[in-house]
């Protein structure tokens, strides 16, 4: 049998010279804050998700995918580099004008796939810093997506609930008015006026707990910014926005080969659907900006068929951290979001290292080559896409880059083979420590300094064995103290040796 499955890797990696020939297309959604119980083929049931139901139906769904991280920028900075985030300081949840935190030249995902000849787009979220810091939004602004490896960028500098609430098209401000400065601020307020443009929102105002001291719909970002009046985006036209310019990428790179990194703004706060969505769930508007991030997904795909890519097109569907429920909505369908639960009975949300925090959706789809329907039990991650990537297209990843990415190609493939795609995974939330360490089915969780979401304890460990309670209900850590020893040690020896690609 052995022998069997090592013919079987031999043959693979003979393959990979295949792929690189084909040169698929890569599509990657990376959604935001949408939890692992979010869509319909995990087993939602109060909204409705057909298209991406339809990429799970005609590819392969995995249930033990995780984000790397439990908030958004450590997560993309694993993603964007196969590194992870943990490994330098700084990286947790960034300022809207934080400086660019990975540095030009770093080997990424989109510069491996533009030395392999891809066109290489980001449309959507970034939130990984841009410039020197603080960023000045009224130039050039840069380094930033094109200096690690995009040949076009139209972005979000940081998140939909963090100023400056305007969109950036490579180098500069998308409809600069240069009468009209951008100044932004994370520290002191400077003015009063709100960022965005929708009436509807502006009558949501309210006093309450958020990053500063003022919110729309739980968000902080009124008085943070002023000028750029001409260029803010109107929230509920973010999806729309992002969903044309994602279509425009495709048909104008259709001879390919291409590489689309979709970095949607749903689901995050401020959670505002377009008026043609509201309603349309059972559960308040975090359902029906659901539905919209369904729509998206929708769009793209009818893109693919109707240029007929839809065959040469690897496309993933993930989420950049586990979902959340935030109580903050002055709209009153409050108590109608908890209808939908984000992670399906997983332990916690977002900003957890319960595996509510980090086990999120991910769906890869390449009819050519992908099994359809098929569901995938191993252990994957986002940090794995860069050295994934490099085999597809048959390249070598440098000593240096990517030191955490495994080659989980096979996974991808559906492929047998004798070992699994990753033996361990180190996971964070938002900072340096504390971390968790996961080896097939046990999870070691430091406590101690706990995630925001997470409960304050002394400092030690937790273990689950995830095989029998993937609730992480049940702490075992005080029956296995051999075990704790073995992979406290191990987790040590990770943290300090800067690497853990084979
Ligand atoms: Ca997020």
């Amino acid at each position: 049998m052995k022998a069997l499955c090592q013919t079987v890797v031999a043959f693979f990696l003979a393959a990979q010279g295949v792929f690189a020939a084909e040169r698929p297309n890569l599509i990657f959604i990376l959604t935001d804050d949408v939890g692992y119980g979010d869509v319909g083929c995990y087993g939602a049931t109060h909204v409705k998700t057909p298209n991406i139901d339809r990429l799970a139906k005609e590819g392969t769904k995995f249930t033990d995918a995780h984000a790397t991280a439990s908030v958004c920028t450590p997560t993309r900075y694993a993603f964007m580099t196969g590194r992870y985030a943990w490994r330098q300081p700084g990286t947790g949840i960034a300022a809207g004008n934080a400086p660019a935190l990975i540095k030009p030249g770093t080997v990424t995902v989109p510069s491996l796939l533009k030395q392999a000849g891809y066109a290489t787009g980001l449309v959507g979220k970034w939130h990984l810093g841009l410039g020197e810091g603080p960023t000045d939004f009224n130039g050039e602004i840069k380094p930033g997506p094109l200096e690690l490896g995009f040949d076009y960028a139209f972005f979000i500098p940081a998140t939909g609930d963090r100023v400056p609430c305007v969109f950036v098209e490579n180098h500069r401000v998308f409809g600069y008015d240069p009468a009209d400065p951008i100044q932004v601020s994370y520290g002191k307020k400077i003015g009063d006026e709100p960022t965005g443009k929708d009436p509807e929102v502006k009558l949501k105002i309210r006093p309450g707990p958020g990053h500063f001291d003022t919110v729309v719909n739980g968000v902080s970002r009124i008085g943070f910014m002023t000028g750029g009046k001409a260029a803010r985006w109107v929230d509920e036209d973010i999806a729309d926005t992002l969903t044309t310019r994602a279509v425009q990428f495709i048909e104008s790179h259709q001879k390919g080969p291409f590489f689309l990194y979709l970095a949607t703004h749903d689901i995050h706060e401020p959670m505002v659907p377009h008026p043609r969505f509201r309603g349309t769930s059972d559960c308040g508007w975090r359902g029906d900006v659901i539905h919209q991030l369904d729509w998206t997904v929708g769009q793209v795909l009818a893109t693919l068929d109707r240029l007929k890519l839809t065959g040469n097109t690897l496309v993933i569907f993930t989420s950049d951290n586990g979902g959340a429920i935030k109580n903050t909505y002055d709209d009153g369908t409050n108590p109608l979001h908890a209808r939908q639960k984000p992670n399906a009975g997983l332990r916690d949300f977002k900003g957890s290292l319960y595996e509510g925090g980090h086990r999120i959706p991910f769906i890869a789809r390449w009819p050519e080559h992908i099994p359809a329907g098929r569901v995938s039990t191993q252990l994957i991650a986002h940090v794995d896409v860069l050295a994934t990537v490099a085999a597809l297209t048959g390249q070598k990843l440098p000593a240096e880059a990517g030191p955490d990415s495994f080659n989980v190609l096979p996974a991808w493939l559906g492929l047998k083979t004798d070992t699994p795609a990753r033996d361990h995974l180190v996971l964070q939330n938002n900072g340096q420590r504390p971390l968790a360490l996961r080896q097939g089915q046990w999870v070691l969780i430091e406590t101690g300094a706990q995630s925001r979401n997470g409960t304050k304890a002394a400092p030690g460990y937790e273990l689950y064995n995830l095989a029998d309670d993937p609730a992480e209900l049940h702490n075992v850590a005080e029956a296995q103290p051999e075990r704790i020893k073995r992979m406290s040690e191990e987790l040590e020896r990770l943290r300090t040796a800067g690497r853990s690609r084979p």
